[in-house]
Protein backbone atom coordinates (compact mmCIF):
# COMPACT_ATOMS: atom_id res chain seq x y z
CA UNK A 1 0.00 0.00 0.00
CA UNK A 2 1.31 3.20 -0.77
CA UNK A 3 0.81 6.06 1.68
CA UNK A 4 -2.48 8.07 2.01
CA UNK A 5 -2.56 10.95 -0.67
CA UNK A 6 -0.89 14.12 0.59
CA UNK A 7 -3.52 15.66 3.25
CA UNK A 8 -4.54 19.09 0.92
CA UNK A 9 -4.94 17.10 -1.68
CA UNK A 10 -7.83 14.74 -0.21
CA UNK A 11 -10.24 17.29 -0.59
CA UNK A 12 -9.94 17.85 -4.16
CA UNK A 13 -11.83 15.94 -7.02
CA UNK A 14 -10.39 16.80 -10.00
CA UNK A 15 -11.16 18.94 -12.79
CA UNK A 16 -14.38 16.82 -14.38
CA UNK A 17 -15.83 17.80 -17.76
CA UNK A 18 -17.88 14.94 -18.96
CA UNK A 19 -16.45 13.75 -22.08
CA UNK A 20 -19.72 12.41 -23.79
CA UNK A 21 -20.14 10.91 -27.26
CA UNK A 22 -22.91 13.27 -28.69
CA UNK A 23 -22.67 14.90 -31.85
CA UNK A 24 -22.63 18.67 -30.59
CA UNK A 25 -20.10 19.01 -28.17
CA UNK A 26 -20.76 22.70 -26.90
CA UNK A 27 -19.30 22.25 -23.24
CA UNK A 28 -15.51 23.13 -23.55
CA UNK A 29 -15.12 26.11 -24.95
CA UNK A 30 -13.02 24.78 -27.96
CA UNK A 31 -13.32 25.97 -31.31
CA UNK A 32 -15.71 24.09 -33.57
CA UNK A 33 -13.18 23.99 -36.44
CA UNK A 34 -9.84 22.01 -36.54
CA UNK A 35 -6.84 25.03 -36.99
CA UNK A 36 -6.06 25.81 -40.43
CA UNK A 37 -4.76 23.41 -42.70
CA UNK A 38 -1.76 25.35 -44.12
CA UNK A 39 -0.70 25.18 -40.44
CA UNK A 40 -0.66 21.09 -40.25
CA UNK A 41 0.79 20.98 -43.43
CA UNK A 42 3.79 23.07 -42.12
CA UNK A 43 3.64 21.34 -38.88
CA UNK A 44 4.46 18.17 -40.91
CA UNK A 45 7.16 19.38 -42.22
CA UNK A 46 8.51 20.87 -39.54
CA UNK A 47 8.07 17.35 -37.60
CA UNK A 48 10.66 15.67 -40.34
CA UNK A 49 13.61 17.69 -39.79
CA UNK A 50 13.41 17.89 -35.64
CA UNK A 51 16.78 16.61 -33.74
CA UNK A 52 14.40 14.46 -31.51
CA UNK A 53 17.36 12.75 -29.99
CA UNK A 54 18.42 16.28 -28.56
CA UNK A 55 16.95 17.89 -26.11
CA UNK A 56 14.82 20.80 -27.15
CA UNK A 57 15.55 24.54 -26.15
CA UNK A 58 15.46 24.54 -22.44
CA UNK A 59 14.17 28.15 -22.58
CA UNK A 60 12.01 28.01 -25.80
CA UNK A 61 13.68 31.23 -27.05
CA UNK A 62 12.44 31.32 -30.77
CA UNK A 63 8.89 30.24 -29.39
CA UNK A 64 8.89 32.70 -26.71
CA UNK A 65 9.87 35.56 -29.19
CA UNK A 66 6.96 35.17 -31.17
CA UNK A 67 4.34 35.08 -28.51
CA UNK A 68 6.22 38.12 -26.92
CA UNK A 69 6.23 39.83 -30.64
CA UNK A 70 2.63 39.69 -30.94
CA UNK A 71 2.31 41.47 -27.61
CA UNK A 72 5.05 44.44 -28.38
CA UNK A 73 7.68 42.63 -25.71
CA UNK A 74 10.59 40.66 -25.44
CA UNK A 75 11.45 36.82 -25.25
CA UNK A 76 12.90 37.72 -21.77
CA UNK A 77 8.52 39.47 -21.09
CA UNK A 78 7.03 35.83 -21.69
CA UNK A 79 7.03 32.56 -19.87
CA UNK A 80 5.34 29.01 -21.97
CA UNK A 81 4.44 25.98 -20.66
CA UNK A 82 2.27 23.36 -21.54
CA UNK A 83 -1.13 24.72 -21.16
CA UNK A 84 -2.03 28.08 -19.35
CA UNK A 85 -2.75 25.67 -16.50
CA UNK A 86 0.75 25.17 -16.04
CA UNK A 87 1.81 28.25 -16.54
CA UNK A 88 -0.46 28.80 -13.13
CA UNK A 89 0.73 25.87 -11.96
CA UNK A 90 4.44 27.04 -11.74
CA UNK A 91 3.23 30.26 -10.64
CA UNK A 92 1.80 29.35 -7.57
CA UNK A 93 4.90 27.16 -7.34
CA UNK A 94 7.25 29.90 -6.93
CA UNK A 95 5.03 32.35 -5.36
CA UNK A 96 2.07 30.21 -3.22
CA UNK A 97 2.94 27.84 -1.13
CA UNK A 98 1.68 27.12 2.64
CA UNK A 99 2.71 30.20 3.65
CA UNK A 100 0.81 32.34 1.07
CA UNK A 101 -2.88 33.03 0.17
CA UNK A 102 -4.85 33.75 -2.89
CA UNK A 103 -7.72 35.39 -3.42
CA UNK A 104 -10.11 34.68 -6.09
CA UNK A 105 -13.88 35.93 -6.56
CA UNK A 106 -16.42 33.81 -7.25
CA UNK A 107 -17.69 32.76 -10.01
CA UNK A 108 -14.35 32.01 -11.70
CA UNK A 109 -12.43 29.47 -13.25
CA UNK A 110 -12.42 26.84 -10.66
CA UNK A 111 -8.66 25.93 -11.57
CA UNK A 112 -7.30 28.34 -9.99
CA UNK A 113 -8.41 27.68 -6.42
CA UNK A 114 -7.61 24.35 -7.29
CA UNK A 115 -4.31 24.80 -8.29
CA UNK A 116 -3.76 27.15 -5.29
CA UNK A 117 -4.79 23.87 -3.15
CA UNK A 118 -2.44 21.68 -5.11
CA UNK A 119 0.24 23.82 -3.93
CA UNK A 120 -0.76 24.24 -0.18
CA UNK A 121 -1.64 27.75 -1.29
CA UNK A 122 -4.22 29.14 0.80
CA UNK A 123 -7.35 30.11 -0.94
CA UNK A 124 -9.83 32.54 0.25
CA UNK A 125 -12.80 34.09 -1.50
CA UNK A 126 -15.03 36.98 -2.20
CA UNK A 127 -18.68 36.95 -4.13
CA UNK A 128 -19.12 39.18 -6.72
CA UNK A 129 -21.99 41.10 -7.73
CA UNK A 130 -25.33 40.42 -9.10
CA UNK A 131 -24.16 41.47 -12.60
CA UNK A 132 -20.95 38.62 -11.90
CA UNK A 133 -18.56 41.52 -11.55
CA UNK A 134 -16.11 43.42 -8.98
CA UNK A 135 -15.60 47.04 -8.99
CA UNK A 136 -12.28 48.66 -7.31
CA UNK A 137 -14.33 49.58 -3.85
CA UNK A 138 -14.89 45.66 -3.70
CA UNK A 139 -11.17 44.94 -4.69
CA UNK A 140 -9.77 47.37 -2.33
CA UNK A 141 -12.21 46.26 0.66
CA UNK A 142 -11.18 42.37 -0.30
CA UNK A 143 -7.66 43.09 -0.51
CA UNK A 144 -7.52 44.88 2.73
CA UNK A 145 -9.75 42.20 4.81
CA UNK A 146 -7.13 39.40 3.69
CA UNK A 147 -4.21 40.48 2.72
CA UNK A 148 -3.48 38.05 -0.43
CA UNK A 149 -0.37 37.36 -1.53
CA UNK A 150 -2.03 36.53 -4.79
CA UNK A 151 -5.16 38.05 -6.44
CA UNK A 152 -6.62 35.91 -9.32
CA UNK A 153 -8.69 37.69 -11.98
CA UNK A 154 -10.26 36.53 -15.30
CA UNK A 155 -11.12 38.84 -18.26
CA UNK A 156 -13.22 37.36 -20.25
CA UNK A 157 -14.88 35.66 -17.14
CA UNK A 158 -15.30 32.15 -16.78
CA UNK A 159 -18.08 30.82 -17.22
CA UNK A 160 -19.92 33.99 -16.89
CA UNK A 161 -18.24 35.94 -20.20
CA UNK A 162 -18.17 39.35 -18.26
CA UNK A 163 -15.01 41.10 -18.69
CA UNK A 164 -12.87 42.22 -15.43
CA UNK A 165 -13.30 45.66 -14.46
CA UNK A 166 -9.77 47.66 -15.53
CA UNK A 167 -10.38 49.71 -11.91
CA UNK A 168 -10.53 46.89 -9.88
CA UNK A 169 -7.25 45.02 -11.60
CA UNK A 170 -5.39 48.56 -10.70
CA UNK A 171 -6.72 48.78 -7.13
CA UNK A 172 -5.24 45.22 -6.52
CA UNK A 173 -2.25 46.20 -8.53
CA UNK A 174 -1.88 49.41 -6.14
CA UNK A 175 -0.59 46.88 -3.30
CA UNK A 176 2.94 46.26 -4.78
CA UNK A 177 3.54 43.40 -2.34
CA UNK A 178 0.58 41.54 -4.26
CA UNK A 179 0.81 39.77 -7.26
CA UNK A 180 -2.16 39.94 -9.63
CA UNK A 181 -2.81 37.18 -12.33
CA UNK A 182 -5.16 38.33 -14.82
CA UNK A 183 -6.23 35.12 -16.72
CA UNK A 184 -6.98 36.28 -20.48
CA UNK A 185 -7.75 32.67 -22.01
CA UNK A 186 -10.65 34.27 -23.99
CA UNK A 187 -8.97 37.61 -24.42
CA UNK A 188 -8.87 37.23 -28.14
CA UNK A 189 -12.98 37.23 -28.09
CA UNK A 190 -13.16 40.25 -26.55
CA UNK A 191 -10.56 42.58 -28.46
CA UNK A 192 -9.34 43.49 -25.08
CA UNK A 193 -6.41 42.99 -22.50
CA UNK A 194 -4.93 44.41 -19.27
CA UNK A 195 -1.20 43.27 -21.09
CA UNK A 196 -0.22 46.96 -21.80
CA UNK A 197 -0.56 47.68 -18.00
CA UNK A 198 2.50 45.27 -17.48
CA UNK A 199 5.01 47.82 -18.40
CA UNK A 200 4.17 49.77 -15.40
CA UNK A 201 3.63 47.07 -12.69
CA UNK A 202 6.36 44.64 -11.96
CA UNK A 203 3.56 42.62 -9.81
CA UNK A 204 1.61 42.20 -12.96
CA UNK A 205 1.19 38.65 -14.78
CA UNK A 206 -1.55 38.16 -17.68
CA UNK A 207 -1.47 34.81 -18.90
CA UNK A 208 -2.77 33.38 -22.49
CA UNK A 209 -3.44 30.18 -24.35
CA UNK A 210 -3.06 28.92 -27.65
CA UNK A 211 -5.98 26.26 -26.60
CA UNK A 212 -9.03 28.30 -27.37
CA UNK A 213 -8.84 31.06 -30.58
CA UNK A 214 -5.74 29.38 -31.56
CA UNK A 215 -7.97 25.97 -31.79
CA UNK A 216 -4.93 23.75 -30.81
CA UNK A 217 -6.06 22.77 -27.77
CA UNK A 218 -4.54 19.09 -28.07
CA UNK A 219 -1.04 20.75 -28.52
CA UNK A 220 -1.43 22.15 -24.43
CA UNK A 221 0.43 25.31 -24.97
CA UNK A 222 -0.08 28.79 -23.12
CA UNK A 223 2.14 31.63 -21.66
CA UNK A 224 2.31 34.80 -19.80
CA UNK A 225 3.58 38.09 -20.13
CA UNK A 226 5.22 39.86 -17.23
CA UNK A 227 8.22 42.35 -16.62
CA UNK A 228 11.52 40.19 -17.53
CA UNK A 229 12.59 40.32 -13.71
CA UNK A 230 9.30 38.41 -12.83
CA UNK A 231 10.02 35.51 -15.73
CA UNK A 232 13.42 35.63 -14.61
CA UNK A 233 12.11 33.74 -10.92
CA UNK A 234 9.60 30.79 -12.90
CA UNK A 235 13.14 29.05 -13.57
CA UNK A 236 13.07 28.15 -10.00
CA UNK A 237 9.90 26.45 -9.97
CA UNK A 238 9.34 25.04 -13.56
CA UNK A 239 11.23 21.31 -15.02
CA UNK A 240 14.46 21.39 -16.91
CA UNK A 241 13.27 21.23 -20.89
CA UNK A 242 9.43 21.33 -19.36
CA UNK A 243 8.35 22.22 -23.05
CA UNK A 244 8.99 19.57 -25.53
CA UNK A 245 10.30 20.71 -29.15
CA UNK A 246 7.11 19.79 -30.67
CA UNK A 247 5.08 21.81 -28.96
CA UNK A 248 7.73 24.58 -29.18
CA UNK A 249 7.89 24.40 -33.08
CA UNK A 250 3.81 23.95 -33.70
CA UNK A 251 3.27 26.99 -31.38
CA UNK A 252 5.95 29.24 -33.73
CA UNK A 253 3.86 27.85 -36.72
CA UNK A 254 0.54 28.61 -35.60
CA UNK A 255 1.55 32.29 -34.59
CA UNK A 256 2.00 32.29 -38.49
CA UNK A 257 -1.64 31.85 -39.35
CA UNK A 258 -3.09 34.46 -37.31
CA UNK A 259 -4.75 35.80 -40.43
CA UNK A 260 -7.27 32.97 -40.51
CA UNK A 261 -7.29 33.21 -36.46
CA UNK A 262 -8.54 36.98 -36.65
CA UNK A 263 -10.84 35.64 -39.39
CA UNK A 264 -12.06 33.36 -37.46
CA UNK A 265 -12.33 35.14 -33.93
CA UNK A 266 -14.76 37.51 -35.88
CA UNK A 267 -16.99 34.88 -37.08
CA UNK A 268 -17.26 33.00 -34.11
CA UNK A 269 -18.51 36.69 -32.27
CA UNK A 270 -20.87 37.15 -34.62
CA UNK A 271 -22.42 33.48 -34.09
CA UNK A 272 -22.10 34.34 -30.41
CA UNK A 273 -24.62 37.46 -31.00
CA UNK A 274 -26.67 35.77 -32.90
CA UNK A 275 -26.89 32.95 -29.96
CA UNK A 276 -27.17 35.61 -27.28
CA UNK A 277 -30.21 37.41 -29.17
CA UNK A 278 -32.03 34.06 -29.55
CA UNK A 279 -31.29 33.35 -25.70
CA UNK A 280 -32.60 37.34 -25.07
CA UNK A 281 -35.81 36.75 -27.60
CA UNK A 282 -36.58 33.52 -25.97
CA UNK A 283 -38.90 33.67 -22.91
CA UNK A 284 -38.08 31.46 -20.52
CA UNK A 285 -34.36 31.73 -20.24
CA UNK A 286 -32.22 34.80 -18.24
CA UNK A 287 -29.11 35.37 -20.57
CA UNK A 288 -25.55 37.28 -19.33
CA UNK A 289 -23.21 38.99 -22.31
CA UNK A 290 -20.55 37.74 -23.09
CA UNK A 291 -17.42 38.91 -24.14
CA UNK A 292 -15.91 35.72 -24.68
CA UNK A 293 -16.39 32.22 -27.20
CA UNK A 294 -19.51 31.30 -24.63
CA UNK A 295 -22.46 32.11 -23.28
CA UNK A 296 -24.37 31.94 -19.67
CA UNK A 297 -27.47 31.37 -19.40
CA UNK A 298 -30.22 30.29 -17.06
CA UNK A 299 -33.48 28.45 -17.73
CA UNK A 300 -36.71 29.61 -15.67
CA UNK A 301 -37.77 26.31 -14.65
CA UNK A 302 -37.11 24.24 -11.35
CA UNK A 303 -34.52 21.82 -12.20
CA UNK A 304 -32.11 23.07 -14.99
CA UNK A 305 -29.84 20.03 -14.82
CA UNK A 306 -33.50 18.37 -16.32
CA UNK A 307 -32.88 20.84 -19.47
CA UNK A 308 -29.24 20.42 -19.58
CA UNK A 309 -30.08 15.94 -19.86
CA UNK A 310 -32.78 16.63 -22.43
CA UNK A 311 -30.27 18.71 -24.54
CA UNK A 312 -27.85 15.86 -23.75
CA UNK A 313 -31.00 13.18 -25.54
CA UNK A 314 -30.86 15.54 -28.46
CA UNK A 315 -27.06 15.35 -28.95
CA UNK A 316 -26.20 18.16 -27.50
CA UNK A 317 -23.80 18.64 -24.66
CA UNK A 318 -23.72 22.13 -22.75
CA UNK A 319 -21.53 22.54 -19.38
CA UNK A 320 -24.32 22.06 -16.47
CA UNK A 321 -23.11 24.69 -13.85
CA UNK A 322 -26.86 24.27 -11.94
CA UNK A 323 -25.71 23.02 -8.73
CA UNK A 324 -22.67 25.46 -8.00
CA UNK A 325 -23.51 27.93 -5.16
CA UNK A 326 -22.51 31.10 -7.56
CA UNK A 327 -23.83 30.14 -11.03
CA UNK A 328 -27.32 28.36 -9.24
CA UNK A 329 -29.50 27.47 -12.22
CA UNK A 330 -27.30 28.21 -14.72
CA UNK A 331 -25.55 26.38 -17.89
CA UNK A 332 -23.11 27.35 -20.33
CA UNK A 333 -22.97 26.93 -23.91
CA UNK A 334 -19.72 27.13 -26.12
CA UNK A 335 -20.01 28.92 -29.51
CA UNK A 336 -20.28 25.96 -32.54
CA UNK A 337 -20.85 26.18 -36.01
CA UNK A 338 -24.03 28.16 -37.69
CA UNK A 339 -25.82 24.49 -37.93
CA UNK A 340 -24.42 23.42 -34.22
CA UNK A 341 -25.72 26.86 -32.68
CA UNK A 342 -28.99 26.16 -34.79
CA UNK A 343 -28.77 22.49 -33.39
CA UNK A 344 -28.73 24.09 -29.70
CA UNK A 345 -31.08 26.84 -30.08
CA UNK A 346 -33.76 23.99 -31.53
CA UNK A 347 -32.77 21.36 -28.73
CA UNK A 348 -33.46 24.36 -26.09
CA UNK A 349 -36.52 25.53 -27.05
CA UNK A 350 -37.87 21.59 -26.93
CA UNK A 351 -36.04 20.93 -23.50
CA UNK A 352 -37.37 24.06 -21.82
CA UNK A 353 -41.01 23.31 -22.98
CA UNK A 354 -40.94 19.49 -21.47
CA UNK A 355 -37.41 19.21 -19.14
CA UNK A 356 -37.75 15.79 -18.38
CA UNK A 357 -39.03 14.40 -21.93
C1 LIG B 1 -9.62 26.95 -20.87
C2 LIG B 1 -9.07 27.89 -19.86
C3 LIG B 1 -7.72 27.91 -19.57
C4 LIG B 1 -6.83 26.97 -20.15
O1 LIG B 1 -6.25 26.27 -20.43
P1 LIG B 1 -5.01 25.55 -21.11
O2 LIG B 1 -5.61 24.65 -22.09
O3 LIG B 1 -4.34 24.90 -19.96
O4 LIG B 1 -4.22 26.67 -21.71
C5 LIG B 1 -7.21 28.85 -18.68
N1 LIG B 1 -8.03 29.72 -18.11
C6 LIG B 1 -9.33 29.75 -18.35
C7 LIG B 1 -10.19 30.77 -17.70
C8 LIG B 1 -9.90 28.82 -19.22
O5 LIG B 1 -11.21 28.81 -19.43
Amino acid sequence: MPPPLRPGLTALRGYHSPQLDVDVRLNTNESPLPPPQAFVDDLVDALRRLPLHRYPDREATELRAALGARHGVGPDAVFAANGSNEVLQTLLLAFGGHTRRALVFTPTYTMHAQIAQMTETGVVTEPRDDAFGVDAAAVDAAVARHAPDIVFFCSPNNPTGALEDRGAVAAALARPDTLVVVDEAYGEFSGTSVVDLVAAHDNLVVTRTLSKAWSVPALRLGYLVAQPSLVALLGAAHLPYHLNAVSQVAGVLALRHDAELAERVAWLCDERERVVAFLTDFDGVTVWPSSANFVLFRPDVVDASAVWTSLVDAGVLVRDFSARPDTPGCLRVTIGTAAENDRFCAALRVACADPVG
